[in-house]
């Protein structure tokens, strides 16, 4: 199935479903028959785990360059080598790049895309649950001693084509990880399809069918925000809910100990309690799905290793305090976000009730 994204810059398609890999590629010959070159951007635990698969259903020849996993290929290291080897490997404005991987792989290779010299085409073939988030809107990025992200570009890929077949591989905590993105995406979206995701026993043993709806789902519902909005000057940042207090954590642990998607579970029950004070949303929601995080296995215990003080900084340096005002994402109701402009002492607040709630 095709789900469109219209972005100012760009049009392209998401073809989600089960062993696709084959048909869905050949749908793009026109431009790969243009391309004097096609080169694979993969990690090793990618490579290793899909690789065979990758080499049996790709239907066109190609060069491949396995990188680091994780965050470490978003370094200017990995950044640099991989331009390295397009270059020695005699890549030119007319090649094409195939990012095959998770966030990590997606973000790095569209940057490399997008500078390589001055901009040559990719497509995403994303492999983990997450993906189905970062591999659609065009966000690509490095990360800079300092700081995550914080080296990149809006450079939008020709397509994506997301085999379901690639996360059967996945560990449970990847699937943990990915599927709070999921959840994300209903709170920000659509009450009735949240009911139905929290009456899944276990999003980590969801029948595959069922994961293939979820995952459509999100993708149309970030396709939907990255068409009205490709650069993030309104609803994109609704996106982040959840994002500012699991970033916090996520810095503060100082990235790997908690996984993205774990620490923005716990970010946006934090954001439900915040939420509790501006709308409708009511504390006996928040506890039902506190427990529903609990149950699936999202380490809120970790959170009393980080106190607010240690939280505070990050809070203060999130992207989204923009021009010295702090700015969090809360429900009115489910399925309706909005910015809400916080103070400090409000937010230290209600980590105090936060902590009180989940220990
Ligand atoms: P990831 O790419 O680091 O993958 C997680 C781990 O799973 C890695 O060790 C990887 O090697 C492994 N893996 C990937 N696919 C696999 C498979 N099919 N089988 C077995 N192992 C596999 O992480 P992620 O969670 O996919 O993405 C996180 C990254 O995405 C972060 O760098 C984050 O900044 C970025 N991100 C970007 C956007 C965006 O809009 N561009 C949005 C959200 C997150
Ligand atoms: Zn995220």
């Amino acid at each position: 199935m095709k789900i469109p994204v219209n972005t100012a810059s760009h049009q392209y398609d998401v073809t989600i479903g089960n062993e696709i890999l084959t048909t869905a590629m050949e749908s793009y010959k026109d431009i790969i028959n243009k391309a004097d070159k096609l080169f694979v951007l993969t990690d090793e635990n990618v490579w290793n785990n899909q690789g065979t698969y990758f080499k049996d259903h790709f239907p066109y020849p190609f060069e491949v360059f396995v990188m680091p996993a994780g965050e470490e290929c978003k370094s200017f290291d990995n950044f640099k080598r991989a331009h390295t080897f397009l270059i020695e490997k005699n890549g030119t404005r007319k090649s094409i790049l195939f990012a095959f991987g998770g966030g990590a792989v997606g973000d790095l290779t569209g940057f490399v895309a997008a500078t390589f010299m001055r901009g040559i085409p990719f497509i995403q073939i994303p492999t983990t649950i997450l993906a189905h988030d970062s591999a659609v809107g065009g966000k690509t990025a490095i990360n800079h001693p300092q700081g995550k992200n914080l080296v990149g570009a809006f450079y939008q890929p020709e397509g994506v084509v997301y085999d379901i077949h690639f996360l059967q591989s996945l560990n449970e905590r990847e699937v943990r990880s990915g599927m709070a993105e999921v959840v994300k995406h209903a709170m920000i979206s659509d009450a009735k399809w949240l009911e139905k995701l929290m009456a899944c026993p276990s999003l980590n043993k969801m029948a595959q069918d069922e994961l293939a709806f979820h995952l459509k789902s999100g993708i149309e519902v970030k396709a939907k925000i990255v068409t009205e909005d490709e650069t993030e000057q309104s609803v994109r940042k609704y996106l982040n809910f959840g994002h500012t207090y699991g970033h916090a954590l996520e810095a503060a642990a100082g990235y790997g100990e908690l996984a993205h998607g774990e620490a923005v579970m716990i970010g946006m029950v934090y954001a439900l309690l915040l939420s509790e004070r501006y709308g409708q949303i009511n504390r006996s929601f928040t506890k039902s799905f506190l427990q529903y995080a609990y149950h699936n296995g999202y380490p809120f215990e970790q959170v009393v290793k980080y106190p607010f003080e240690t939280l505070q900084p990050f809070i203060v340096k999130d992207k989204k305090a923009e021009y010295g005002e702090l700015k969090f994402v809360l429900l009115s109701k489910i399925g309706t976000p909005f910015m809400q402009p916080i103070e400090l002492a409000e937010c230290r607040n209600v980590d105090s009730e936060f902590r009180a709630l989940v220990m």
